[in-house]
């Protein structure tokens, strides 16, 4: 998954439900949506409206000289956050990343694609067997042995999973160098 993830994926949340041209059959992507008769979903619409305040909020938070951003095509926000913050400690910058990266599942899951928790080792036992339970809003350890102090199956927030994702995306960077 490139840089550019989020932003391609938020841009396909508006062009799927906030604008509201669509009509007749979808494209094969969100078969069940196609059909909504809601022509602007606001539950999305609000949706990008806080994650484009929260990665505002961030970035003003670890750079004050930043000023508010204001380019109305909101998939910009992630470019504008990086812009903002390039100079500041590595640290920092990871946890940008990380917000950006949860962001991005977040897009993802709304668009009803839950690959991108499949994606995710489970950080407790390393296997390839999360899934995503919307109820929880977290990503449930399919390993019937790998369990907490009370017996259940291991959960996992999106930020959780987003973290060590960065992490171990830039250990990786810096074995390479
Ligand atoms: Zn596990």
């Amino acid at each position: 998954m490139g840089d550019t993830a989020a932003a391609q994926r938020l841009r396909l949340l508006q062009a799927e439900f906030v604008q509201p041209t669509r009509s007749g059959p979808g494209d094969g992507r969100t078969p069940t949506r196609a059909h909504s008769t809601a022509p602007i979903n606001l539950g999305v619409l609000q949706q990008i409206q806080a994650a484009v305040q929260e990665v505002e909020t961030h970035t003003r938070a670890a750079a004050p000289e930043a000023g508010p951003f204001t380019d109305p095509r909101a998939e910009r926000v992630y470019d504008w956050a990086r812009q903002q913050t390039a100079h500041l400690d590595a640290e920092r910058q990871q946890a940008r990343e990380a917000l950006i990266y949860r962001q991005s599942m977040e897009h993802a899951l709304t668009t009803g694609d839950t690959s991108v928790v499949r994606r995710q080792p489970c950080p407790a036992c390393g296997c390839w067997g999360l899934f995503w339970r919307e109820a929880q809003h977290k990503a449930v350890c399919v390993n019937r042995y790998c369990t907490d102090e009370q017996g259940l199956a291991r959960t996992w927030t999106l930020a959780h999973l987003a973290q060590q994702y960065i992490a171990e995306r830039n250990s990786a960077a810096a074995r390479a160098t």
